[in-house]
C-alpha cells in the first residue's frame, strides 16, 4: 500500500489548490482525489483577509507536510488569466464589493516562490474532470456550473480555452418569451441573459423562494429546463463538445438532468449527426464525476499543470 501511494504521489510532490468562490474559499493540499491531506473552508470577505487566510493555511500545512511544489488557484471571475498581460492575476471589474482589480495572484506570490496557476473556477473544474472525472479521454468538452451564478469552462482540442480572457458562457442571450415568463432577469449587466434568467439568484427573485424549496413539479423547473437546453444547444453548435458536464447546486438537481437531456436533443432535432446526441444523450449531458469536489480538485489539477509547464 505504501509503495502504491508513493507512486501515485509522483515522487511525493505536494500541491496546493484554492477554489475561490463568491461566497466561500476552499483550500486543499494533496495530489489527487484519493490523497487530500488537508482542507480548509472559510467565507469570502475582502481580498486581503481571504487571501491571508489561504496563505496561512498553506504555510501551516508546509510546516507539517513539507514544501508545496506549486499552487493552483481556480477563482470566480471575471479575471485576467493571461501571463503576458499587465493585469495578470487580477480580478476584473465585478459587482462583488472589494474585489475589483484585486491582485490576488500577487498576494500569493509575495508569500510563495513556486509556480502558481490562475484560471477561472470553471476552467479549473473542467481540468479536474479531465484528469479524474467525466472528461477523461476527451479532447473537447464543456464544464458548466449552474448555481448562484452560471459559468462555463471549455477544454478544446487538448487544452483549456482562454482566447481574449476566458469564456463567459453564462451571459449568452437565450430565447425569452415574456408572455410566458415576464421576469425581467437578474443580471446587472444584461438583464435577461442566460444567467439572468436561470441562475439560482434568478429563480429566487422570480418566485420569492430559494430553488431548493420548490418541488420538481413546480413550473419554475419548466422554465429552467427550457433556458438550460437552449444554452446547451448553442454550445453544441458553436464549440462542438464531445460532452457537456453540468455541475452546481441547480445543475445537479437529479430531477432536472433527464429533462434537460431530452429537451436539448429535441431542440437540436437531429441536425448534429452524431450518435452521442441522437442515440446517447444520457452520456452527452452528464453531472460531474467529482461531484462537488470538481472545483478544489480542479485547482490541484491546475497546480500539477503549472509545474509540468514550468
Ligand atoms: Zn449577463
Amino acid at each position: 500500500m505504501v509503495a502504491n501511494t508513493e507512486m501515485k504521489n509522483n515522487n511525493n510532490l505536494l500541491y496546493g489548490g484554492i477554489e475561490g468562490g463568491g461566497t466561500k474559499f476552499v483550500c486543499a493540499v494533496g495530489t489527487d482525489p484519493n490523497n487530500i491531506l488537508a482542507e480548509a473552508r472559510f467565507p469570502t470577505t475582502t481580498p486581503e483577509e481571504t487571501m491571508a487566510q489561504a496563505v496561512d493555511f498553506f504555510k501551516q500545512q508546509e510546516s507539517s507536510l513539507g514544501k508545496l511544489a506549486s499552487i493552483g488557484f481556480a477563482c470566480f471571475g471575471p479575471l485576467d488569466p493571461n501571463p503576458d498581460s499587465k493585469t495578470y492575476g487580477h480580478i476584473l471589474p465585478t459587482p462583488k464589493p472589494h474585489w475589483t482589480n484585486a491582485n490576488v495572484v500577487g498576494m500569493l506570490r509575495s508569500a510563495f516562490d513556486i509556480p502558481i496557476a490562475f484560471d477561472t473556477d470553471v476552467n479549473g473544474a473542467a481540468l479536474g474532470e479531465w484528469n479524474w472525472g467525466k472528461g477523461q479521454g476527451l479532447n473537447t468538452f464543456i464544464y458548466l456550473t449552474i448555481g448562484t451564478g452560471i459559468g462555463g469552462g471549455a477544454y478544446v482540442e487538448g487544452k483549456l480555452l482562454h482566447g481574449l480572457l476566458h469564456p463567459e458562457m453564462g451571459h449568452i442571450p437565450v430565447p425569452h418569451d415574456k408572455t410566458k415568463d415576464p421576469f425581467e432577469g437578474a443580471c446587472p449587466f444584461h438583464g435577461d441573459c442566460f444567467e439572468g434568467l436561470a441562475s439560482g439568484v434568478a429563480i429566487e427573485k422570480r418566485w420569492g423562494v430559494h430553488g431548493g424549496s420548490l418541488p420538481p413539479e413546480h413550473p419554475a423547473w419548466d422554465l429552467e429546463v427550457e433556458y438550460i437546453a437552449n444554452a446547451l444547444a448553442i454550445y453544441s453548435y458553436t464549440i462542438s463538445p464531445q460532452r457537456i458536464i453540468i455541475g452546481g447546486g441547480v445543475g445537479q438537481s437529479s430531477h432536472l438532468l433527464p429533462r434537460i437531456q431530452q429537451y436539448t436533443r429535441d431542440l437540436i432535432n437531429g441536425y448534429i449527426k452524431s450518435a452521442a446526441i441522437v442515440e446517447d444523450i444520457e452520456n452527452y449531458i452528464v453531472n460531474p464525476g467529482l461531484g462537488n469536489l470538481s472545483g478544489v480538485l480542479g485547482a490541484l489539477a491546475l497546480a500539477k499543470q503549472a509545474l509540468a509547464q514550468n
